[in-house]
């Protein structure tokens, strides 16, 4: 193609879609000016033969086939303003630990996305997110401060995408005695470019002060910030990476595919609507929430009523006011008729989420932890009216809610290395005042 003609991709806010910036400036900035979320202005399409020229692929490929396959969506979207051989790099960084397909019962199959440094989902937008944010700022001379309030998981899937990276500090507000102690660990222990401050204070006093730092001028002209949160366009692309790599393993094709996405923010099933747009050829996805329904009532009654959260034991989607959803209406221009022919809704109580990995543990022998435990049961609905192949994500390892699991279950479970390796190591917290001065002096002194 004539070079003059290559017009870099450009992402335009949710809010205004004559709006438009690069890449770089969507990614460091995360949230466009309006308060928009930023989307692709277009999107690509898949090469028609993708998945026959991975068919051929020997059976123990699973890794090389799933870099492969992220590095041909990344490229898709991305490949205009990075190098091919930066994208390659980036992306192999990204996802250095398998994404295995696990059959569960006949026509069921676990897309376990947990094997990452946090046994969450998160780790593979978080780490792309982090060499992405470096990649732009190669050029400036600063170090940029990533400041994050977290309740537990999140705070530690971005600490855990930045540990090492050259450039960037991480300083996570987590509320003193909040987290559980396997979150306090993940987020204690990790050192190097890491510094954990414990807040005397709620999750919400926390990112009080996290926002009270973003809009303070005398420490944002001296300290270049950023947030790194969860709605970044550099989270949300290689989040489209793993519904490749799930059907690229699914090996019967005659039927068709379903996808289950256990669902807060919806950030994971944008991704995954995007992926349908781009030639993925899933004819449906399933939204599947707990008691927080706002979005499978918006599917069902076609009026979106936000609320305000309310707790569950798949705490990591308990929220009322989805994020992503405007995402999702602008993918479908508003139109809930529209998109209901791509996503049927479900939600669940925690009985019956409890019951669900009861059943699974007994009949199959599968652990699921209760975001995924959400997911199967929203999919083994569906199955009993549909005929499909059907996938459900499993977001989390079930060892990152003990708890919960072992009481249903009845079992103890095993704690992986990687984890126990982290709860051995000793905590290193600063223990801060819920005061705003605390937290800049410190900020002023740790630049
Ligand atoms: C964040 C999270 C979810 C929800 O993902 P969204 O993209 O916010 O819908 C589900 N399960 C787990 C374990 C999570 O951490």
């Amino acid at each position: 193609m004539d070079q003059e003609l290559l017009i870099n991709m450009k992402f335009y806010s949710t809010n205004n879609k004559s709006l438009r910036v690069s890449l770089q400036e969507a990614v460091l900035k995360g949230l466009a000016d309006d308060g928009g979320l930023f989307m692709p202005e277009r999107i690509p399409q898949l090469p028609a033969d993708l998945f026959t020229s991975l068919a051929s692929a020997s059976a123990g490929a699973l890794e090389s086939q799933s870099a492969e396959l992220a590095f041909a969506v990344a490229e898709a979207f991305l490949g205009e303003d990075i190098s091919a051989a930066k994208l390659q790099r980036i992306v192999s960084e990204t996802i250095d630990f398998p994404i295995p397909l696990v059959k569960v019962k006949e026509g069921v199959y676990s897309l376990e996305l947990f094997h990452g440094p946090t046994l969450a989902f998160k780790d593979v937008g978080a780490r792309f997110m982090a060499r992405m944010l470096t990649h732009f700022r190669e050029k400036e001379e600063q170090d940029i401060t990533v400041l994050v309030a977290t309740s537990g998981d999140t705070g530690s899937a971005v600490a855990n995408g930045f540990l090492g990276v050259k450039g960037m500090k991480v300083v996570i507000l987590y509320p003193s005695g909040k987290v559980s102690e396997i979150q306090e660990k993940q987020l204690t222990t990790l050192g190097q470019n890491i510094t954990a401050l414990e807040i005397k204070g709620t999750f919400d006093d926390c990112q009080r002060l996290v926002k009270q730092a973003f809009s303070d001028r005398e420490l944002t002209q001296q300290i270049t910030l950023t947030s790194a949160n969860s709605i970044n366009v550099a989270r949300l692309i290689p989040q489209i990476f793993y519904y490749l790599i799930a059907y690229a393993q699914v090996l019967e094709k005659n039927l068709p595919v379903v996808i289950c996405v256990p669902s807060g923010n919806f950030g994971n099933l944008t991704a995954g609507l995007i992926a349908k747009r781009m030639g993925l050829p899933v004819e449906k996805f399933i939204a599947a929430t707990n008691t927080n329904d706002i979005v499978p009532n918006y599917l069902s009654t076609g009026n979106f009523s936000p609320k305000s959260s309310v707790q569950t034991i798949s705490n990591a989607m308990d929220v009322g006011n989805p994020s992503n959803f405007v995402r999702m209406l602008d993918l479908y221009a508003n139109d809930v008729h529209v998109m209901r022919q791509d996503i049927t809704g479900y939600h669940f109580t925690d009985d019956e989420t409890r019951q669900t990995m009861k059943a699974v543990y007994e009949n199959h022998g599968y652990l699921l932890d209760p975001h995924g435990a959400v997911g199967f049961a929203a999919l083994d609905n569906y199955l009993t009216k549909n005929k499909a192949t059907g996938i459900f994500l499993e977001t989390a390892h079930p060892v990152k809610f003990l708890d919960v699991v072992e009481e249903t279950v009845g079992k103890k479970i095993e704690i992986p290395e990687r984890l126990a390796a982290c709860m051995s190591k000793p905590k290193k917290a600063l223990l801060m005042e819920n005061s705003y001065a605390a937290l800049k002096a410190f900020l002023f002194k740790n630049s």
